[in-house]
């Protein structure tokens, strides 16, 4: 398919301070667009000035919810080349999120090709400091309107550029956070494994009380008995216990992600231990009395890699590590950030080039 470029006539001025860019506060000049209808297929491909867009007010994702999204990133490297970490990962998740919202499949090829085209035209919005970035927000919206409850017959995904410094101004300073006993974010069957709105809105309520009592996040347990350990509002979650990494499988109601599975191949590639098997709670209780829960941290695209300092379960709170970034959590962090920005060989074949 053929895409059609159509460049603004206005562009913005960037952002002269990169330090204070914030995550996801401002968008680049141009998006990209693409239309389905049924019977026709995805089409009308297109770059277009960044903007607000029509939308009838009965259209079906305002009322029942079915959208999808994706989050990646676009990195500089230190000679100014851009580059992308894993897309295909993002892709192809987004068609099983699209499977399970009943939305239409993309071409991840082509897909790819388009996002590296809208980088290619966006290409001095990425930004240059230090541990800045590109963030990527590829979503598709139920357009239809009518207000039935049905899947909808017309769709637009779209491609939203956003220069980004750190998710945490702080850095790579540990976290706060609090096992989650009173709501739940997803169930087997449900869409936990689908990047959807609705599992987003369903936690906002939880995460407000953590804030409340000066908790960054929540964790989540599982949704029928409490137990199990699931995931972070926007990651995924591993314990080191006693030197061996362990990490919730995935089961159904946690998402897949791309930085779970990455630091699950860094750490495989160290000779080091890793399961994915169920968690409970209790045995990270367990382990933190005997003395064997080493580090806590979280993996996701936004924040790379969160140590966690303080987990709170009920009326305990676990000081994991002394506060601490621990060993493994800064050594993948340096792995994983050394790789998307170029700064050390990637032997994992993960980096797609944009420029050459
Ligand atoms: C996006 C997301 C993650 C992290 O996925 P990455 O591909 O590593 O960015 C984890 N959990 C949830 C619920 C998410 O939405």
């Amino acid at each position: 398919m053929e895409i059609k470029v159509e460049l603004t006539k206005n562009p913005k001025a960037k952002p002269q301070d990169e330090s204070k860019l914030g995550f996801g506060q401002i968008f680049t000049d141009h998006m990209f667009l693409m239309n389905y209808d049924e019977g026709q297929g995805w089409h009308d491909a297109r770059i277009v000035p960044y903007g607000p867009i029509e939308l009838e007010p009965s259209a079906m994702c305002l009322h029942y919810g079915q959208e999808v999204f994706e989050g990646l990133k676009a990195y500089r490297t230190d000679t100014g080349k851009i580059q992308l970490f894993r897309p295909d990962e993002n892709f192809k998740r987004l068609n099983l999120s699209n499977e399970r919202l009943c939305i239409p499949k993309v071409d991840e090829e082509f897909l790819t090709e388009a996002l590296k085209k809208l980088i290619l035209v966006e290409q001095d919005w990425v930004p240059h400091s230090k541990d800045t970035s590109l963030y990527i927000r590829p979503f598709i919206i139920a357009t239809d309107a009518h207000l039935g409850v049905h899947p909808a017959h017309h769709y637009l995904l779209m491609i939203i550029l956003s220069p980004v410094g750190p998710y945490y101004p702080e850095g790579l300073d540990p976290v706060k956070i609090y096992v989650e006993t009173k709501y739940v974010r997803a169930v087997k069957g449900g869409t936990g494994m689908a990047k959807t709105a609705g599992n987003y809105s369903a936690s906002l309520l939880s995460q407000e009380e953590a804030a409340e009592q000066d908790y960054t996040q929540v964790l989540w347990l599982d949704g029928v008995e409490r137990k199990y350990i699931e995931e972070v509002g926007a990651m995924n979650i591993f314990f080191v216990i006693d030197g061996v990494a362990v990490t919730p499988m995935l089961q159904g109601s946690i998402l897949s992600g791309i930085t779970r599975k990455s630091c699950i191949e860094i750490m495989q590639s160290w000779g080091m231990k890793v399961e994915e098997r169920r968690i409970s709670i209790d045995e990270v209780v367990d382990a933190y009395h005997s003395g064997k829960l080493d580090e806590v941290f979280g993996t996701g695209t936004a924040a790379v890699i969160s140590p966690v300092g303080h987990l709170r379960y009920g009326d305990m709170v676990m000081t994991i590590n002394d506060n601490k970034i621990g060993k493994i959590s800064q050594r993948l962090y340096d792995e994983l950030t050394g790789i998307q920005w170029g700064k050390i060989e990637d032997k994992f074949g993960w980096i797609v080039p944009v420029t050459e």
